[in-house]
């Protein structure tokens, strides 16, 4: 199985700069010893105006078989013979997303020591794939790189030329066209193959989810098949799946639904998922979010940090919430909720109930008075802990609505996600997070420096030895007048 990644040169830069990229000289042949077989690294051509790059993978299924590396995850009846008479040396497969990653580990991670000026760089590329097994057929590869800003060709490849009738194979012939960043078209590869491939050949462990989210750095929360990516990444695992979609945190999917439709629609000759379908994180504390603001008995509501806006538009659906005001600092994220919320065709009722704008909570804002409850769901915790007293005032010192929510998570709970290293946080962006304590030690404090009550809730199951996964603390406003700032000096 192989690839190759081409590239053309301008007047001010060789195409063989592709070779520093790769960290592979153009000049050599070379072989790498991977877990799967060989892998060779060698280029047909490297000039000033053309430089291609091929990626050739030898593997040896036997020993595979006897590694124990090439076990599906069924015990399907014909699966012994399977494992030796198979695609795997000529299908561009998970093996060669693995070779990829191990071959051109620096370059997929962006590193170029000998030219890191070109490390950012948009090179015109060419990746071509001449048999990629693709479980929903050309179509669905164009629409899996397509978003990613590649022209795609994807041709089917007939089972036999000479018998037309036979019909099309299950593998396509592909060419990517783009302007890219080499990291980031490595990136693509290494996600996108196995999840056309769809047939993982080794057991999914549960670092998977890391290599996922690491790997699908920058383009996997916007693109619009995520669901179907990570799912079938993670094959098809429920708790990975779910967990990867709490850690992408701006990925918060009120449907993910969907994903149980896919699941069952390819459950066809894979042994099915016998774990049950929870109810995902997000939506929980969705709808932890709503009660508590319905007990608060809250009409207009600010949701401070919005994100992509899965709040304020659930919210918009219950007739309880007549004001809903979204924030963030985030201007993507506000485009995405606007997109989401379909705003510029919403009929003029709906659209006066709603509003988004930008802002910093580490500001105080006039605009943010006069409500009745404020919502922070999983917001806290992306600030520095030198600025949380600016965004305390902000809101319990300055626009001091009756009602606050924050949530936030537990790290306590931490060890019981399957997939997290000991000592990582959820999220990479997670500047800190809190165990129980320290979570209600925070609140304790600014509910009295600023005139509240607080009670706590657990949101998600809640662990008898490290609690829930989510923390919430329900503010109630206690005096009505505007309080001193945490420095203790007077309010504005
Ligand atoms: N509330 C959403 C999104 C949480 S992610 C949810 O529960 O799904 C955290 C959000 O806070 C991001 O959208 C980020 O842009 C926003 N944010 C971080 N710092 C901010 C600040 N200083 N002011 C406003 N928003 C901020």
């Amino acid at each position: 199985m192989f690839l190759t990644i081409s590239t053309t040169g301008t007047p001010d830069r060789p195409a063989t700069d592709l070779g520093f990229l790769l960290h592979k000289h153009p000049d050599k042949a070379q072989v790498f010893s991977t877990a799967q077989g060989k892998a060779h690294v060698l280029y047909p051509e490297a000039d000033d105006q053309r430089c291609t790059a091929a990626l050739l993978l030898e593997i040896d299924p036997v020993a595979l078989v006897r590694k124990g590396k090439g076990k599906g995850r069924g015990g399907a009846p014909d699966a012994a013979l399977a494992q030796y008479v198979n695609d795997r040396p000529y299908a561009a497969s998970s093996l060669l997303a693995v070779a990829l990653s191990t071959v051109f580990k620096s370059a997929l991670r962006g590193v170029c020591t000998a030219k890191p000026e070109l490390v950012g760089r948009k090179l015109p590329l060419t990746v071509e794939v001449p048999a990629l097994p693709a479980r929903g057929g050309a179509a669905l590869v164009t629409k899996l790189f397509e978003p990613l800003g590649w022209t795609v060709t994807a041709e089917p490849v007939p089972l036999d030329a000479q018998f037309p009738d036979w019909g099309d194979s299950r593998y396509v012939r592909l060419v990517l066209e783009g302007e890219q960043v080499l990291a980031e078209a490595l990136r693509h590869l290494y996600v996108l193959l196995p999840v056309l491939d769809d047939a993982k050949h080794y057991w999914v462990a549960p670092d998977e989810v890391d290599k996922l989210l690491r790997a699908g750095e920058g383009w996997l929360a916007e693109h619009p098949e995520h669901k179907l990516i990570t799912s079938r990444y993670l094959s098809r695992r429920w708790s990975l799946t779910r967990e990867a979609m709490d850690r992408l945190e701006l990925v918060r999917l009120a449907d993910l639904d969907d994903l149980a439709v896919e699941e069952v629609d390819n459950a066809v000759d894979e042994t099915t998922d016998t774990e049950e379908k929870p109810v995902p994180l997000a939506v929980q504390r969705r709808d932890a979010i709503i009660e508590a603001l319905k007990g608060a008995g809250a009409h207009r509501v600010l949701d401070l940090g919005c994100g992509q806006g899965q709040l304020v538009q659930a919210l918009l659906k219950d007739v309880t919430f007549t004001e809903i005001v979204g924030v963030d600092v985030s201007m993507r994220a506000l485009t995405i909720a606007a997109r989401r919320l379909k705003l510029e065709r919403m009929g003029e009722r709906q659209a006066s109930r709603v509003q988004l704008f930008q802002g910093s909570l580490a500001y105080t804002d006039k605009r943010l008075k006069g409500y009745d409850a404020a919502v922070l769901s999983e917001v806290i915790e992306h600030l520095d802990l030198p600025r949380l007293p600016a965004l305390e005032y902000a809101v319990f010192g300055s626009a001091r609505p009756a009602t606050v929510l924050v949530t936030t998570p537990n790290v306590e709970y931490n060890v019981r996600w399957e997939s997290l290293p000991a000592g990582h946080v959820r999220h990479g962006d997670h500047r800190f997070e809190w165990t129980r304590e320290e979570f209600r030690m925070w609140a304790g404090q600014v509910a009295e420096r600023h005139g509240y009550g607080v009670e706590f809730r657990p949101v998600g199951p809640d662990d008898p030895e490290v609690g829930p996964p989510t923390q919430m603390a329900v503010f109630t406003i206690s005096s009505t007048t505007e309080t001193t700032t945490a420095k203790g000096e007077k309010a504005a």
